[in-house]
């Protein structure tokens, strides 16, 4: 797949480059182990893999940040690999924040001793409040020796060093907030799931991330701007360390409407049942996008698209579908499918007799499709709504074969329908006429021969997961929820239709393009899924 999107696109030149660039630029994509990826990380992940192997040759580390036990698991780890390999972004080295336990340690006794950093045992809530209005803890001026005693009981995990935090010493009063003494060392008793109970302090992200950037070589960290505030403090913690300089760079975080990029929310969508899975195609994952129907490149063309922008939007799925719709639709077989509790038997005259078949192209401009084979009979299909419209002796076009004129049309009036009395046909007769000419007639419609294998498939569309185009901190989740999300129908598609599989992207006939996520075996039917283009309903 790596060399495929080489050859679409336009060659991956998206004009974005990195500050002072010499040679061998190292990028990082650190993603923390706690759910699977979602389209605001696909973006993190190819943005790194961009400046490390397509703009310049460098290198791309995946490191994993797990330093919050109660959050990470194996699973998510192993999904995390799988779906970076299926955006084609190979990592050159893949290593743990948790690797680096023992260092880190050392790295924090370090500032202790030199006084760069205490020990503070400030409740919570103080702290937070005399950070707010530039007060020193208390704490601040104690000696090097209690700190380095607290520290310890903080390692070993004891009643009282889990009341201790260890702080970098920076600012009491700094106007950006981020230098104000920020935690940089926390006890906690839980077991890791990878270093399991070794371990009861855990370094944070601000601790972590410029130590490890630097000694892993990193020479470009790339952050979202909402850590902006936090550059500062960054670069602080390499000069305080004497480690060797990282450049920041910054990008905008993606958000889309009526959409939820947060792990811990779509965390707990799986768990309360609101879709079937991480992978659902209703969810913002990579993989659920996937299972939507969204290219590998269409999404590494929309995300590259985006770089260099430092605005925050809260963007519209339309120009996402609208830019998958181009990968797709040069790919898409066309086929057809009549919706079963809406199809309308139809007698044609002056049909041969016996049904015979011809093949035809899949797609009439895209000929290396192949062909299929169309049969062709006098006892046809078409959908209702197509029947409803027709006039006696009006002509029309069956797409794919030819005129006709409309003969004869049975109605049954239903009397429960609402309103009451509504005219269903039942019956349609129509009159081939071969000799017309299929550019005078406003009607093409898809039709279906009987005498053949009907496949029975089941199209499913979907919508948004919640109907808020933006959800505020203070707004519950399940206030929001759609209630009703997956619209499925139930129909009959052509007999070529018994060999697509899993994952072929197709197009039935006037109804849209579609992904197969379940092919048709044992006479269950085939699920396709709608693919969005921008133009429909656009629901992720
Ligand atoms: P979430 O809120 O979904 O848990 P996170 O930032 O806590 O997001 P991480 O696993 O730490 O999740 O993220 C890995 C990388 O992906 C980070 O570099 C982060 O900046 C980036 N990232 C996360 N969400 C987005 C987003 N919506 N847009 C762009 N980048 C993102
Ligand atoms: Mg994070
Ligand atoms: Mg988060």
């Amino acid at each position: 797949a790596g060399e495929e999107k080489e050859e679409k696109g336009d060659g991956g030149n998206y004009d974005i480059g990195l500050q002072d660039v010499h040679d061998g630029v190292v990028t990082r994509f650190p993603p923390e182990p706690s759910g699977y990826l979602h389209i605001g990380h696909a973006k993190a992940a190819l943005l790194n893999d961009y400046f490390a192997h397509k703009k310049y040759k460098g290198t791309l580390l995946l490191r994993f940040d797990d330093t919050n036990p109660l959050k990470e698991k194996q699973e998510f780890e192993d999904s995390i690999v799988e779906d970076l390999a299926l955006m084609g972004v190979k990592a050159d080295k893949v290593s743990h924040t948790s690797d680096y336990f023992q260092e880190l340690y050392k790295y924090c006794v370090q500032m202790l001793k030199e006084g760069t950093a205490y020990a503070d045992d400030t409740l919570q809530e103080k702290m937070r409040d005399e950070r707010m209005n530039g007060i020193a803890s208390e704490r601040r001026d104690s000696s090097v020796e209690d700190n380095l005693a607290r520290f310890e009981e903080m390692k070993k995990g004891t009643e009282e060093g889990i009341r201790w935090c260890i702080r970098a010493k920076i600012s009491v009063d700094d106007p950006n907030k981020a230098m104000r003494d920020p935690v940089i060392y926390r006890c906690s008793p839980e077991e890791h799931h990878r270093t399991g109970s070794t371990w009861k302090i855990y370094p944070t992200y601000d601790f972590c991330c410029p130590i490890i950037d630097s000694i892993e070589g990193v020479t470009h960290a790339l952050r979202t701007t909402e850590y902006k505030d936090r550059d500062a403090q960054y670069q602080w913690m390499l000069k305080a360390l004497r480690l060797r300089h990282v450049y920041n760079w910054d990008f905008a975080r993606m958000n889309f409407i009526k959409t939820l990029l947060s792990k811990r929310k779509l965390t707990r969508i799986v768990d309360t049942g609101v879709v079937w899975g991480w992978d659902d195609p209703r969810m913002p994952t990579v993989r659920g996008i996937r299972r939507r129907g969204m290219t590998i490149p269409a999404l590494q063309e929309f995300i590259l698209k985006q770089g260099p922008s430092k605005n925050i939007v809260n963007l519209d799925w339309t120009t996402f579908w609208a830019t998958n719709k181009k990968y797709i639709d040069p790919i898409a077989a066309r086929f057809t499918a009549i919706a079963s509790d809406a199809k309308v038997p139809v007698t044609v005259v002056g049909a041969r007799a016996a049904a015979h078949t011809e093949e035809k192209d899949k797609h009439a401009k895209y000929k290396e499709l192949g062909t299929k084979k169309v049969v062709y009979s006098s006892s046809i299909l078409l959908e209702q709504a197509d029947a409803a419209s027709f006039a006696q002796d009006e002509e029309i076009t069956l797409m794919n074969w030819g005129n006709a004129i409309v003969r004869s049309i049975s109605h049954s009036i239903n009397p429960l329908s609402s309103p009451a009395g509504l005219k269903t046909v039942t019956s349609v007769e129509l009159e081939l006429h071969l000799q017309g000419d299929v550019k005078k007639t406003s009607k093409k419609v898809t039709w279906l021969s009987t005498d053949q294998n009907l496949i029975p498939v089941d199209l499913v569309d979907f919508d948004y997961l919640i109907t808020k185009d933006k959800l505020e901190a203070d707004d519950k989740l399940e206030d929001f929820l759609t209630p009703h999300t997956e619209f499925r129908t139930h129909a009959l598609a052509d007999c070529n239709v018994a060999e697509l599989r899993e994952d072929d992207i197709i197009q039935f006939d006037r109804k849209g393009y579609f992904r197969v996520d379940r092919p048709f075996k044992h006479g269950e039917p085939a699920v396709c899924f709608q693919i969005p283009t921008g133009k429909t309903k656009a629901g992720v």
